[in-house]
């Protein structure tokens, strides 16, 4: 603005500021005082002109007038160049153009020009600018202005750019909801949106699924590669979530590496179990962290509301038991919420307990499984497997306990135990067989490993070489340097390493240029999948066979049951085999009668081909025919069908309900029919419950159930006879 127009106004000799806003203007304004008659600015007028003009340019604040009109007839320059403009140009402009109206940025105030309108005095007014490129936050105040006659004239006002305080109070604000590391909503956030969308979907009785969600070897990473490499990789799970979820908004990061998804309106258990696997897959694969290439897993427990639960609390914790179920039953796996999970969830808490002791009770054994050169069928080695006998209840199987013991901190006393027992055994066997010990990776990541691999071999006086460490890939998703250490440390000593499970994890061929393997050991899936036609798994067996010979490495097949992989085995040239076809696991005394003659061979002995794996689990559950309920035992579940046994002489063609409980109902046909036993055929398919076990697809909400249970049924006289009520003639 150019200074005739500024001065312009004081020409004329209005009051210009009557009633300044607070501050310099206010204090200017009380100068000034009240119109004179003569108009001419005198010393003091000019002086406080100058001021104001000092004020203005400082960019502090500004000043505008409009007539009656609510037209601009005066803004401060410095405002007009800020908005793009000159103030000559803005001179005639609308005042109220100058800003977005309130509805469109949310504001529940009173909309300027209603106040205008009005004719009402307004402080501080929050208003955002309509000019583009520029959005900036004015704070406005105006005094409506009337002439001597009391007719209204227009407006003085003023205003200041208070774009800095709404960010920060935005950025308050965000991060009161939102995590501030990942962008995604936050604990509180999503609580609340849980709480009224149940509340919501409870009276229109629509249906609602959480998913849990927690990341498998997050800590590793963390405590190997630091939390700036944490915080990244955080980063990354969150936009991979976000890539399949696809609603910001119901996806949520509680915490740690613990995070939580909404999804409203899915009750489909098949569809859920697709997007959980298709959320742990995509987890699963590497990232890049800083350089750094790491991989980490991820469970998800699933809750669904009204089936699990019709309370957030209820929901969440049960979506919590699920994700505890999904973690147990191996990570990198998904479950739903079912009753029986209680129960479950006690007797691993049982176990655990039971665990910390089960050394000093020596309920704690060791069994040898030979390795056999797969030419020769000549025992090479053995394989030692830890072997935990409860007093009470028999074996539990290891791939149940390792992963407990490794979580409640109880891996390390017992690997020690392993190793000292395995080194002993091996010391006293005749000839010169060598002994393969699993190694955790908690324990590889214990600088500690190399001392009691010495100790264990230094106390039973067993030669290194003897000595073979499995170890799994997982070993490879901390920090290389420290990983490089402990190889190096462990081959200082003289041991073999062998890596474990090849196939199962993300197995990089990398790994074996890079680590000093004596021995890689093919995973037992990998190679059941090498027999299914179309597989490319042989020829992926070829490769790694062809590399690991160039690396001067032996390999080893695991879990080898039937002829006909033994056979794909050789002529892949896998140098090792060890599986049911020539021993299952023995315990220490056997094998010493079996070593003592000196050289031990076994003949290969087993089925010629590998049968399918069948669910022939016993279920009871209750067919419903005609309104009459028969208790059944259910055999050979598949996603199609099953056998049912407790009803006599049923025809081909009747159909039940079946009710597998927990409102899982499955309509089914009979196709096949003996006295006993009926084939029955599902119409709908059953679906994964993502732990190898199979649940209906849908359930029936509890509110039908509720609803029908009002009804009154008549009761209906049975049509068949059951089991328990025929007596043989
Ligand atoms: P792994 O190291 O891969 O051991 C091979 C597993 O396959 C053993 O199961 C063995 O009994 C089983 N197996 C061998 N041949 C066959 C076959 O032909 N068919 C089938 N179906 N299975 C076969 P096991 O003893 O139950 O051990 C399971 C896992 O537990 C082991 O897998 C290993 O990862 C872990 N584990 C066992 N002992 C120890 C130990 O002392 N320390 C640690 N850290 N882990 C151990
Ligand atoms: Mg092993
Ligand atoms: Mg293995």
């Amino acid at each position: 603005m150019d200074g005739p127009t500024r001065m312009g106004a004081a020409d004329r000799g209005e009051d210009f500021v009557d009633e300044g806003p607070r501050g310099f203007f206010g204090m200017i304004g009380s100068r000034i005082g009240k119109p004179r008659a003569d108009a001419a600015p005198n010393l003091h007028t000019r002086e406080a002109l100058l001021l104001l003009q000092n004020y203005e340019e400082s960019g502090r604040g500004w000043f505008w007038s409009t007539d009656a009109k609510g037209r601009l007839t005066y803004i401060s320059d410095s405002v007009a160049r800020l908005m793009g403009r000159t103030s000559e140009d803005l001179l005639g402009t609308c005042f109220t153009e100058l800003f977005l109206p309130a509805d469109t940025h949310g504001e529940r105030q009173r909309t300027l020009p209603f106040l205008l309108t009005k004719q009402s005095q307004f402080d501080e007014l929050p208003l955002r600018s309509a000019f583009e490129g520029d959005d900036r936050w004015w704070a406005i105040s105006g005094r409506p202005q009337f002439d001597d006659g009391g007719k209204f004239a227009g407006y003085r006002g003023s205003g200041a750019d208070v774009t800095a305080q709404r960010r920060s109070a935005e950025d308050a604000s965000r991060l009161a909801l939102y995590d501030s590391l990942t962008g995604l909503a936050n604990r509180f956030n999503i609580s609340k949106k849980l709480d009224s969308t149940l509340a919501a979907f409870a009276q229109q009785h629509r249906s609602c699924a959480i998913m849990l969600l927690d990341l498998d070897r997050f800590k590793q990473v963390n405590d190997t590669l630091g939390h700036p490499a944490g915080d990244a990789l955080l980063k990354q799970v969150a936009e991979r979530l976000l890539k399949i979820v696809g609603d910001k908004e119901m996806v949520s990061r509680l915490g740690g590496d613990e995070f939580q998804i909404i999804l409203p309106d899915i009750e489909d258990r098949g569809k859920l179990g697709d997007m959980a696997a298709d959320i742990i897959n995509s987890l699963s694969q590497p990232y890049s962290v800083e350089g750094s290439r790491c991989i980490i897993g991820a469970s998800v427990g699933v809750a669904i509301a009204p089936f699990d639960g019709q309370g957030s609390g209820d929901l969440v914790r049960n979506a919590d038991l699920a994700l505890y179920a999904a973690k147990g039953n191996g990570r990198g796996r998904f479950a739903f919420y079912s009753s029986d999970l209680h129960q479950a969830a006690e007797d691993r808490r049982a176990l655990e307990d039971d665990l910390r002791d089960a050394l000093a009770r020596g309920e704690i054994a060791l069994a040898y499984q030979p390795v056999v050169n797969a030419k020769s069928n000549m025992v090479t080695g053995v394989e030692a497997l830890i072997r935990w006998t409860r007093s009470d209840r028999g074996a539990i199987s290891p791939a149940l306990f390792i992963p407990i013991a490794e979580e409640a901190n109880l891996i390390w006393p017992l690997g020690e135990w392993v190793l000292k027992k395995a080194c002993e055994d091996a010391a006293s066997w005749p000839g010169d067989m060598r002994v393969a010990v699993n190694v955790s990776p908690i324990q590889f990541a214990n600088p500690e490993l190399p001392k009691v691999v010495a100790k264990a071999l230094a106390a039973s006086g067993l030669s290194p070489d003897r000595l073979e460490l499995e170890i799994t890939e997982s070993v490879f998703l901390g920090d290389t340097a420290e990983t490089n250490r402990m190889f190096k440390a462990l081959k200082a000593l003289g041991v073999r390493l062998a890596l474990d499970d090849f196939g199962t994890g993300y197995s990089s061929l990398g790994y074996l240029q890079s680590a000093p393997f004596d021995k890689i050991k093919i995973d037992q899936s990998f190679v059941r999948g090498a027999t299914e036609p179309g597989s490319r798994n042989s020829a992926i067996i070829a490769a790694i066979v062809a590399l690991a010979e160039a690396l001067d490495m032996e390999t080893t097949a695991e879990g080898i049951e039937s002829l006909d992989q033994l056979d794909l085995i050789r002529k892949l040239n896998v140098s090792h085999v060890q599986g049911y076809i020539y021993s299952k696991p023995v315990p220490n005394a056997e094998l010493v009668e079996h070593s003592i003659a000196g050289s031990w061979t076994i003949k290969p002995s087993g089925p010629a081909r590998q049968r399918n794996d069948r669910f022939s689990m016993f279920r009871k559950v209750t067919a419903i025919h005609d309104n009459h309920r028969y208790a059944v035992v259910i055999r050979n579940l598949s996603a199609t069908g099953a056998f049912i046994e407790g009803i006599l002489d049923v025809p081909i063609g009747t159909r039940f309900v079946i009710d597998f409980g927990e409102g899982q109902l499955v309509t089914a046909t009979v196709r096949r029919s003996t006295k006993h036993q009926q084939g029955i055929e599902f119409e709908q398919t059953m679906v994964s419950d993502g732990n190898g076990g199979l649940c209906t697809r849908h359930r029936v909400s509890p509110y039908l159930i509720a609803a029908a249970a009002q009804q009154t049924s008549e009761l209906a006289l049975p049509a068949f006879t059951t089991t328990s009520d025929w007596k043989p003639a």
